[in-house]
């Protein structure tokens, strides 16, 4: 599966989307998704999801819900910004697993650099610590 295809209702983020596997949420609304990455590339990486959207990538998508993901997009990132002081936030997304995609669910990645701290590997870096993720995304919440 990559560009081209057909979603998949499998995929990890849909089966966290119908609450059959966890996540540590940051954020939710009706149309939208923020929880923690658990192979995080920098403490405080985030992803956010539309819930709705049986959508792989940003080419799928209903052009009419990108505004809400955007929103819940600038808005963890404001409050990743309060809560975390990082020096830099990197906010992306891939498309097709050439361009490193690896779950195919439309989905923006919510980055936070620190100065003279090195990038972690995209989606195959060490699993985070739970606790850690429980504590960076409560402190997140608090920001919002
Ligand atoms: P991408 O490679 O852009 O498709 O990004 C997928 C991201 O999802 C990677 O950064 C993974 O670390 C992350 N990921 C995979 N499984 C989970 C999961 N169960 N919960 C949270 N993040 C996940």
């Amino acid at each position: 599966m990559s560009l081209n295809g057909i979603y998949d209702t499998d995929n990890i983020f849909a089966k966290i989307v119908r609450g059959e596997m966890p996540c540590v949420k940051v954020f939710e609304d009706e149309d939208t998704l923020a929880f923690m990455d658990v192979f995080p590339q920098s403490k405080g990486h985030m992803l956010v999801i539309p819930k709705k959207e049986s959508a792989r990538n940003l080419l799928d998508v209903n052009p009419d819900a990108l505004a809400p993901i955007l929103k819940t997009v600038q808005r963890v990132a404001h409050a990743m910004k309060t809560a975390l002081s990082p020096d830099g936030i990197i906010i992306t997304q891939f498309n097709g697993a050439p361009a490193g995609q690896t779950v195919f669910h439309l989905h923006f990645h919510i980055i936070p650099r620190y100065d003279n701290t090195g990038l972690g590997q995209h989606a195959s870096g060490g699993m985070a610590d739970m606790d850690e993720l429980n504590a960076i995304a409560a402190r997140i919440q608090s920001a919002l």
